[in-house]
């Protein structure tokens, strides 16, 4: 067996420093306190964080309060024209802010790539807030009274964010929410920040007024400020369960809109009649892709009937095939965890599998490349079962387990059952049991021969259970609710006959 790397090497010396953005500038923490940023890949430390404080967030806070009157009254078309010119700035330098994700993330340059480009589509659906923002009218809603809604934005709001998506959750929460005339705090992930301040950058570039979006960087410090100040009116979060209940419990307590996304547990049912190597591939993509630290990863494949042996059969062929690396090499297919402590947490799911009895069909251990980098390779477990840690928790590594029940029933059960309702799939040729399915499974996200089953931008995101606190899902019209609140206007004017004006007619209601 391959030894795995040993622990990161010392800091090198030109790591650099990563401080907050406050009021469109870069400002350095004063806090002393500061985390590690890696290059997953080699294993070195290439930066330093700022830790915020209290007083820090505050001035952040501060900054997007005092902006947030001017930036509410500029006009629609004028926040539109800002938001297409964002767009055309990302994606024109979409590469460069990719290549920053694969550097502190390890994720490949090509799923970077695609990180940005589907963090560019709701920017896109940003760009029609216009027409998102109408309201409705009710013309003579009784004799001479009208009535009409109106959507405003909600003031300063915070996004709170993961470390598998450090471009595209950011811009799920900051796209919406500046479109609708709110003013943005982000709180990134402290595992790899960097992106967060070239979007800052280039959101000044594009003519955001200073204030109305900050980041301030930091850990459980920072997040209990922004969950207990009083200037902050809304909290987006997205990550792990335990912190989701906890961020949805303390901002609601302290009077905030919440929605905090959580962890997941995604199963993929393979019905017998299913076309196998179609599954086996979509299994492969969805279990190993970015290294399986996706939300919507397909972590259980659930195999009904004699759909086992033939899948797991298809599912062993193609692992030697999937090249593990360094993400910015081109034919590379998957890079490495996060950190070193996070893949030994992943390699430990392995062990305990094997001693709790499931059957260890491939071990990444043995295919992670050489080095310092936080590298594992594939890993396929069959025979699990639920009882076992592997089927309850959430790994979040590249390993990909299967269970084998009987029945379709058996299969929607296990899913339903589960603490998690992020995403699903079933993979099958029948259109009227994969109707039922849709029908009767309980997660936010369902795919039909379709592993990931990602809403597009014009509809929202979000699971179920213990994958989501709050009641909205994010961006689509779901986000524009979120950041907006009703208005209603019921309006009567004196009546046209009591016109000082002579209107050349008698007017009646
Ligand atoms: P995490 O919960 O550890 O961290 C998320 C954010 O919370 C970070 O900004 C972090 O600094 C902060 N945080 C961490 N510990 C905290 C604490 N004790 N108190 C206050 N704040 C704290 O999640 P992660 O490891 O960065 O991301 C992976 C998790 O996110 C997985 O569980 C994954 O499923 C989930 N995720 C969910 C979705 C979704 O849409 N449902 C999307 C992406 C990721």
């Amino acid at each position: 067996m391959t030894e795995l790397a040993p622990a990161p090497a010392e800091p090198r010396a030109e790591t650099k420093r990563i401080s907050h953005w406050i009021g469109g500038r870069v400002v350095a923490g004063e806090s002393g306190r500061s985390g590690p940023v890696y290059n997953p890949a080699t294993g070195e430390q290439t930066g330093a964080v700022d830790f915020a404080t209290v007083e820090e967030v505050d001035a952040c806070v501060r900054a997007a309060r005092a902006a947030f009157p001017a930036w509410r009254a500029t006009s629609l078309a004028k926040r539109a024209e800002l938001m297409f010119r964002i767009r055309e700035l990302v994606h024109e330098r979409r590469e460069e802010v990719a290549r920053i994700l694969t550097a502190e993330h390890g994720k490949v340059l090509s799923d970077a790539m695609g990180e940005v480009t589907r963090g560019l589509e709701v920017i896109e659906f940003a760009c029609g807030i216009p027409h998102l923002l109408k309201g409705g009218m009710s013309e003579q809603a009784s004799t001479g009274v009208d009535v009409y809604s109106i959507r405003q934005p909600l003031g300063v709001v915070a996004g709170i964010t993961p470390f598998n998506f450090p471009a595209m959750v950011p811009m799920w929460m900051w796209a919406p929410a500046l479109a609708c005339g709110n003013t943005f705090v982000l709180k990134p992930s402290e595992k790899d920040p960097s992106a967060s301040i070239w979007v800052a950058e280039l959101l000044k570039e594009a003519g955001v007024p200073d204030g109305v979006f900050n980041v301030v960087h930091g850990d459980r410090v920072a997040v209990d400020a922004i969950l207990e100040h009083p200037d902050i009116a809304a909290v987006s979060f997205v990550g792990s369960t335990p912190i989701a209940r906890y961020i949805y419990e303390t901002g609601t307590k302290n009077g905030k809109r919440v929605q905090a996304l959580g962890g997941a547990k995604n199963h993929m049912i393979v019905l017998p009649d299913a076309d196998i190597e179609m599954a086996a591939d979509a299994a492969v993509s969805a279990a190993y892709g970015s290294a399986g630290e996706r939300c919507m990863a397909i972590s259980q494949v659930v195999a009904v009937g004699d759909a086992g042996d033939a899948l797991v059969t298809a599912i062993k062929e193609r692992l030697p095939r999937i090249k593990v690396g360094n993400g910015l090499e081109p034919d590379v297919e998957m890079g490495p965890l996060v950190t070193l402590e996070h893949r030994d947490k992943v390699t430990g799911y392995i062990d305990g599998a094997r001693e709790q009895g499931a059957t260890v069909v491939a071990d990444g251990r043995e295919t992670a490349p050489e080095g310092a980098g936080f590298f594992l390779g594939v890993s396929l477990l069959d025979d699990v079962t639920p009882e076992m840690d592997a089927y309850r928790d959430e790994i979040f590594g590249p390993v990909l387990g299967v269970t084998r029940v009987a029945t379709y029933a058996d299969a929607v059960k296990l899913v339903n059952e589960n603490p998690y309702g992020n995403g699903t799939a079933i993979f099958t040729r029948d259109g009227g049991v994969a109707r039922q399915f849709q029908f009767e499974v309980e997660a936010g996200m369902v795919g039909i021969n379709v592993p990931i089953p990602v809403p597009v931008a014009y509809y929202s995101f979000g699971g179920w259970k213990a994958s989501l606190f709050g009641d909205t899902h994010i961006y689509g019209p779901e986000g524009i609710n979120f950041y907006t609140r009703g208005k209603v206007v019921t309006s009567r004017w004196p009546d046209p006959a009591t016109s000082k004006v002579d209107l050349g007619f008698p007017q009646t209601r």
